[in-house]
């Protein structure tokens, strides 16, 4: 079966995931179970706590979209089909300085059919963990650098409408309130 997508305002959203210690059998069958739902959803992108467990584990697989962006990961620029899917586990974000702010509309998988503008620095460096513990350091630009800081907001409890300006997040407050509340209903029934 394929997991279950939470949506907004399930309380494990806004839950700050916990460090994963144990690189076992059981977090290869995680990753794996998230990309699968990732896929389904036909995301770019997946959190742990979208699926409902509070982790710092997300999956990101950027294949399929414009490759308008750049990456060195371990100081080399392998093909995209090497890397990816992708399981970051334990990453942290530094953003590169001097780089600039731009501005994207962005949507989440649990925010159906929900897209607004949010502004976010353009280049990153994210230090991580592989399923096997191994570390790893990617720097990024463009869509996949968006993609990981969308992802690692998740694992900290951060929504992307969070990072909206007001007057973006006030056009959502209608559409975002009845999410929340169908959500609830759904929860009940
Ligand atoms: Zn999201």
């Amino acid at each position: 079966m394929v997991l279950p997508i939470v949506h907004y305002n399930t309380p494990v959203l806004r839950e700050k995931g916990a460090p994963v210690t144990a690189f076992d059998a059981d977090l290869k069958q995680l990753g794996a179970a998230m990309i699968e739902a990732m896929h389904e959803a036909r995301g770019i992108g997946l959190a742990a706590q979208q699926i409902g467990r509070a982790l710092q584990l997300c999956v990101v697989d950027l294949r399929a979209a414009e490759l308008d962006f750049t990456w060195q990961l371990d100081g080399a620029k392998p093909p995209l089909d090497l890397f990816m899917p992708m399981v970051l586990v334990n990453p942290q974000i530094t953003v590169t300085p001097g780089t600039d702010d731009y501005i994207y509309e962005e949507g989440c998988l649990s925010f159906p059919e929900i897209r607004g503008d949010v502004i976010r620095p353009d280049a990153i460096t994210v230090k991580f963990q592989d399923q096997h513990g191994v570390p790893h350091e990617l720097t990024c630009d463009g869509l996949l650098s968006r993609c990981i800081q969308h992802e690692v907001d998740h694992l900290n409890g951060t929504l992307f409408i969070d990072r909206m300006e007001k007057r973006v997040r006030t056009k959502l407050d209608k559409a975002v309130k009845e999410l929340a509340l169908a959500t609830k209903a759904a929860a009940g029934s």
